[in-house]
């Protein structure tokens, strides 16, 4: 493997987390509605994500690990205009630089799937099986062949911890989906993918959290903010459970998080702080979407009025709350 492929998948996949993160995105790309994902040692060793979308055709298979094979992007002005979450066309390929992946995949009207595995980026078996439709990625021994990185791995506990926060934003993004999430052979997360948020809310952060969500629907100079927001409970709250999700996508931003928090200024103890599900709709030019795929950070064009909007859509429903 040349040592600048392998700098250019660290540069994509830095952790477990990563590696689910990508295969996330490809099953909700291809219309999956129930996902399952798996981790053994907090990813380490194991991870597997089975999905039930569109399969794919034994040909693609090959290519579909290939860099750059299936790049959407063709000119730099069409980042704004991307809706699916894939864009780069390397994250698999990436994957495979690093670890030994298994794929077994069946598109609905074909009569048999196909198992495919490679490892380090060298094709190991392609054959025909039989498997349920959709696709089920097993990767196996991230890093094996660079212990540099995986030597920068955290405990076992953390990684596995990163991999659940993503699998919880992920659901509350897409609450039309059933996601499960098997940690060491316990079920930890299991959503029923009803399309209602609330319930998606209730799986990942429990009934005390659910019960008490206030309903937040405004609309500010085009942007539109909705979804809940939380006013702090018995149990301690931080940051991490202040979701954003900038049109579907989870971000991070301090706008945001400073329009929420001041919101709540009166109504908060001090040490505690608001949390939300909060789903924010923009015209997508409006925001400058950070290209570093391991990134979630974004800025918007105007972040004044971003701050604006969110401030008044909490402010305006702490207020009917309270009338
Ligand atoms: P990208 O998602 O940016 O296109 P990836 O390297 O993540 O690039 O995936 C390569 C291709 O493999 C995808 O474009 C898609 O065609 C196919 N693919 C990957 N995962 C799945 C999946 N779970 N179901 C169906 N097709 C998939
Ligand atoms: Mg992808």
């Amino acid at each position: 493997r040349e040592v600048s492929e392998l700098i250019a998948a660290g540069e994509v996949i830095d952790r477990p987390a990563s590696v689910v993160k990508e295969l996330l995105e490809n099953a909700i790309d291809a219309g999956a509605t129930n996902i399952t994902v798996e981790i053994k040692n907090g990813g380490r060793t194991y991870m597997r994500v089975t999905d039930n979308g569109k399969g794919i055709a034994p040909d693609d298979l090959p290519t579909a690990f290939l860099r750059h094979a299936t790049s959407k992007i063709s000119q730099k002005d069409d980042l704004d205009s991307i809706m699916t979450l894939g864009f780069r066309g390397e994250a698999l390929a990436s994957i495979c630089a690093v670890a030994k992946v298994d794929v077994l995949t069946k598109r609905k009207d074909d009569s048999y799937g196909t198992h495919y595995a490679i490892e380090g980026a060298e094709e190991k078996t392609s054959e025909q099986c039989g498997c349920p439709d959709g696709t089920t990625f097993v990767v196996r021994d991230i890093f094996y062949n660079v212990p540099a990185r995986l030597k920068f791995l955290k405990k076992d506990s953390s990684e596995a911890n990163h991999v659940a926060d993503l699998v919880t934003k992920l659901t509350l993004s897409h609450p039309d989906i059933s996601f499960k999430l098997i940690r060491d052979n316990k079920t930890e997360l299991l959503t029923a993918g009803d399309g209602k948020i609330y319930s998606a809310v209730y799986s990942v952060y429990g009934r005390e959290f659910a019960n008490s969500l206030i309903e937040v629907d405004y609309t500010w100079q085009g942007i539109h903010v909705h979804g809940h927001a939380v006013k702090p409970l018995e149990a301690k709250l931080n940051r991490k459970f202040q979701n954003f999700f900038v049109n579907g996508r989870f971000v991070k931003s301090k706008a945001c998080a400073a329009a929420l928090e001041e919101a709540y200024r009166n109504n908060i103890m001090v040490g505690k702080f608001p949390a939300c599900v909060l789903y924010i709709d923009v015209p997508p030019n409006t925001v400058d979407v950070n290209v570093h795929p391991t990134k979630i950070e974004v800025r918007f064009s105007d972040e004044k009025l971003m701050h604006e909007a969110v401030y008044f859509a909490v402010k305006n429903a702490l207020m009917e709350r309270d009338a």
